[in-house]
Parts: structure tokens; C-alpha cells; sequence
């Protein structure tokens, strides 16, 4: 059984899906006004991981992932005054639309996810396209008294009314004083220092605003990921993830809303990885010591040693990233391809379980990746093991690992085929969602899981992998 550390709890949990056989995960998505960094990734790459040794324990795993497109202002850490989209502030800076910057980063996230083995969610809603959900919760919520418009078309929520805010940070609103919380946007016209913008109204003109009950504006960042959650994974949802930062306030928010609209703890875990680091500090742009996955492939790099690079430290703990770092991590990927090449024209042979558990063990044990990848390598120097059973056991982990382990030196990435019938399948299944048939659409989506084949709603429509 996968084990994991749970911000709220601060324990080591065992996970026990809420629904048997299957495992609901929400990962927070990008804001897609820039390209993302190995930092993000390394956050995102958490998600992908939790999912791939649930599934080798059999689960079905259905993970959401928001896109936000609009809505989240400019961060503590880039202060700007009149609290700008970071969207929009982007399509000025490059004098495009919202919308095309938005589609253009959002693109080159998925090119990143798919260069370092992250698989796509099953749901990618994003924010821009969730807008009714959004209006509809914040109506609710308003109803409830839990939440306030004032008089700019602005809509807060009422921090007090939740109780037990701060479990997941430790951020207690006792201890929230004026001016602790940096939020130059919304500062006015709130009852209280920690209240915080459900719906920011506008006036005049601007692109991504919408009409509301309470007056013409756009989302917060945080009813967004509350709104995209439960309309995709239901109310209650096994893990939460994203990176460190996002604990406070974006998930202490998040909760607040969810379990006030829901009537119930909505997630039962949450888990957060820890940043990355280069030349020693937190990797961001506004430190100027970002690394892209390009910057990896253009040193001639494959992009997945960034990923071994990843489960060498554990998810928790903080990784500086060096070059140094990369380039032993690519020679390793390489001696290991090519091995595993070798024992592959070997006689082949049963998967030698003992040993490979070992290794599946670590990986239940809270992600115990660095534990993991030693007790592979034990495998590949074994001199007990039968070539055969080397290759069993690297093709089958690499299941969790996610290196490409078996993939010829030098060869590029297989290209899938569909198997027989699996097309009339995807047919009838896209069919299915744009009649909003979700029940035949999963229905849909597990028939062809039978056939080997894994579908994901991204906001361009149904895609497909095999094999
Ligand atoms: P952002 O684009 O800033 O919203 O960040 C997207 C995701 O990347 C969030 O889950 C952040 O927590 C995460 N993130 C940002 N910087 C880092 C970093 N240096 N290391 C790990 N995760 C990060
Ligand atoms: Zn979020």
C-alpha cells in the first residue's frame, strides 16, 4: 500500500481510496502566461508518480489538472501594485491577445509533460471555461453567509466563517495580522484583514471579464481550483498535490471554499513537494536562475535525466540542481538503456519478484525514490539474476520510473498504434462528452483501458495512448 506524507496531518498516511479500485487525484495546473521551468515540473512530476505506483497496485487513476488562463494576479514575489493578471500582463508585454498567449504557453506545457514521461490528466478544464461553475459556487456561498459582495462587484469570502482555516499551512487567522497577508489588489473594502477575493470586479475596459450577479469581473485563483476539483473529481477526493508555496494561502483558501460549498472535508490528503533549488535558492524567474527543459536538450541532454535527476532526492526535500548533476544523470540513463538492450536478446525469463518488490516497496514508502533507484541498480549488478529476468525487471519498473528504460540507445520514442476497434471506441466516446454523457464516456474510457489504450480530456479534445 502507497504511504504519504500529509501536509494537514503532518503524518505519514496510508492511502485508502475513497471509492475501491480507484484513485482520484487534483494537481495544480500552470498559469499559462510563461514557460514553465524544471522547478514546476518537478512539481508536477509528483502527481505522476503517486499515479504510476497506484497503478501498479491496480488502481484506476483519474487525475485533474487546471489550466488557468485567467485570474491569477501578480505573486508576492513580483509585486505589482495594481494587481495585474499575470496573463494580461504578458499579451501587453508581448502585444498578442490573452487568449494566444494563454494557448501559446499552455501548449508548450504539455510539450514539457510529455518530454519528461509525465503523463496528461484524465480532465484539463481550464479557468476561462469553468466560469458558470465559478459564479454558481461563489452564488452559493454568498447564500450561505459565508461570502460578501461589496459595492465595486468585488465578492469575498468571509474568513471567520470557516473555523479551521490554517490546518494545512499552520496559518492560523489568529495569527494573521494586517499587512501579513500581500494582497495590493483587493485591499479595500473587506470586513477583514484575511478575506480574500472570490470575484474581483472591473470596470472598464479589459479582456477575459464576465457578467455576474454581483457585477462584471473575473475569478480568483483560488475559487478556480475549488470549482475545477469538484466538478471533475466529486467531493471527495484522495490527494491533493502541488508545490510548497502553494500551501498558503492558495490550498488554505482552496479548503476553506470546498468544504464550505461541500458540507465535508473534500480532500482527504494533501501533499506537497518541496521546491527546487539552483546555485542554492528556490529556481524562479524573478531570481533569474530558471532552467528550461530546453536549455537540457540543447547541452545535448535527454530530457528525461532531468526526471532521474528528480527521484535521486525525495519528493519532500528540497534538490539543488547543478549541471554536474544532469550530466552524471544522463551517462546513467544511457549505461542503463544499454544494458537493458543487452539482456533483451537473452533468453527470457520469469520477473524475479523478490527483488523487484524491494524496489516497489521503497516507492510505497512515501516515494522513497533515491531507495528505489539503488535497489535497481542492485538488480542490474546482481550476478545471480539470469540476463532475462534483468530485462523483466527493468521493463516492468519502468512502469513507475518513467525513464524510457527499454528504449534502444539512440532510437527515438515509439510511436503508438491503435489496436482493432479501439477507434469506434474513441468515436463514440468523443460523441459521448460533446453530449455531456459522462457516465458512456467512462463507461467508453474503461473499455478501451481494457484494450490497452488510455484516453485524456485535454481542452483540444479527446487524445489517446497505447501500448
Ligand atoms: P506557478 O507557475 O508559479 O504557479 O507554479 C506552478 C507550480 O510550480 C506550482 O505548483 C508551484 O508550487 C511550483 N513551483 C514553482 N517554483 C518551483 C520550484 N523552484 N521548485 C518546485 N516547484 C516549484
Ligand atoms: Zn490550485
Amino acid at each position: 500500500m502507497l504511504r504519504l506524507t500529509d501536509t494537514r496531518t503532518r503524518k505519514v498516511e496510508d492511502i485508502v481510496p475513497a471509492r475501491p479500485g480507484e484513485l482520484r487525484i487534483y494537481s495544480c495546473g500552470p498559469t499559462v502566461y510563461r514557460y514553465s521551468h524544471v522547478g514546476n515540473l518537478r512539481s508536477w512530476l509528483l502527481s505522476d508518480l503517486i499515479r504510476r505506483v497506484a497503478e501498479l497496485h491496480g488502481l484506476r487513476v483519474t487525475v485533474a489538472q487546471n489550466i488557468t488562463d485567467v485570474g491569477h494576479l501578480a505573486d508576492d514575489a513580483e509585486i505589482d501594485p495594481a494587481g495585474e493578471d499575470k496573463v494580461l500582463a504578458q499579451a501587453r508585454a508581448e502585444g498578442k491577445s490573452a487568449l494566444e498567449i494563454a494557448r501559446f504557453y499552455e501548449a508548450a506545457f504539455h510539450q514539457d509533460l510529455s518530454d519528461l514521461n509525465i503523463r496528461p490528466a484524465e480532465h484539463q478544464p481550464r479557468a476561462s471555461e469553468s466560469i458558470d461553475g465559478m459564479i454558481a459556487m461563489i452564488g452559493k456561498l454568498i447564500e450561505s453567509g459565508h461570502a460578501y459582495a461589496v459595492d465595486d462587484g468585488s465578492v469575498f469570502f468571509d474568513a471567520r466563517s470557516f473555523p479551521s482555516y490554517g490546518e494545512i499551512s499552520g496559518n492560523r487567522l489568529d495569527d494573521l495580522r494586517p499587512g501579513h497577508r500581500v494582497d495590493p489588489d483587493n485591499a479595500g473594502n473587506k470586513r477583514f484583514h484575511a478575506d480574500w477575493a472570490l470575484w474581483k470586479g472591473t470596470s472598464g475596459a479589459r479582456e477575459m471579464v464576465w457578467d455576474a450577479p454581483w457585477g462584471q469581473g473575473f475569478p480568483g485563483w483560488h475559487i478556480e481550483c475549488s470549482v475545477m476539483s469538484l466538478d471533475h473529481l466529486g467531493d471527495d477526493i484522495d490527494i491533493h498535490t502541488g508545490g510548497i508555496d502553494l500551501r498558503f494561502p492558495h490550498h488554505e483558501d482552496e479548503r476553506a471554499q470546498s468544504n464550505t460549498a461541500a458540507g465535508r472535508e473534500v480532500v482527504r490528503h494533501w501533499v506537497h513537494g518541496e521546491h527546487l533549488l539552483a546555485e542554492g535558492r528556490k529556481m524562479a524567474k524573478s531570481t533569474g536562475n530558471v532552467i528550461r527543459l530546453e536549455d537540457v536538450v540543447a547541452r545535448g541532454l535527454d530530457p528525461l535525466a532531468v526526471r532521474l535527476f528528480f527521484l535521486t532526492g525525495r519528493y519532500r526535500q528540497q534538490m539543488n540542481l547543478t549541471w554536474d548533476a544532469v550530466v552524471a544523470a544522463d551517462k546513467r540513463l544511457t549505461r542503463w538503456r544499454s544494458k537493458v538492450a543487452e539482456w533483451a536478446e537473452s533468453p527470457s525469463f520469469a520477473l524475479p519478484r523478490t527483488q523487484v518488490d524491494h524496489v516497489t516497496d521503497a516507492f510505497d514508502d512515501d516515494l522513497d525514490t533515491p531507495s528505489a533507484l539503488i535497489r535497481l541498480e542492485e538488480i542490474a549488478r546482481d550476478d545471480s539474476l539470469p540476463d532475462g529476468a534483468k530485462f523483466e525487471a527493468f521493463a516492468f519498473l519502468d512502469r513507475a520510473f518513467g525513464l524510457d528504460l527499454v528504449r534502444d540507445v539512440g532510437k527515438p520514442k515509439v510511436v503508438s498504434v491503435l489496436p482493432d476497434g479501439a477507434q469506434a471506441l474513441l468515436d463514440a466516446r468523443a460523441a459521448a462528452r460533446t453530449g455531456k454523457d459522462y457516465a458512456a464516456s467512462d463507461r467508453l474510457r474503461d473499455e478501451l483501458a481494457a484494450l490497452g489504450v488510455t484516453v485524456a480530456d485535454t481542452a483540444e479534445g479527446q487524445t489517446w495512448s497505447a501500448g
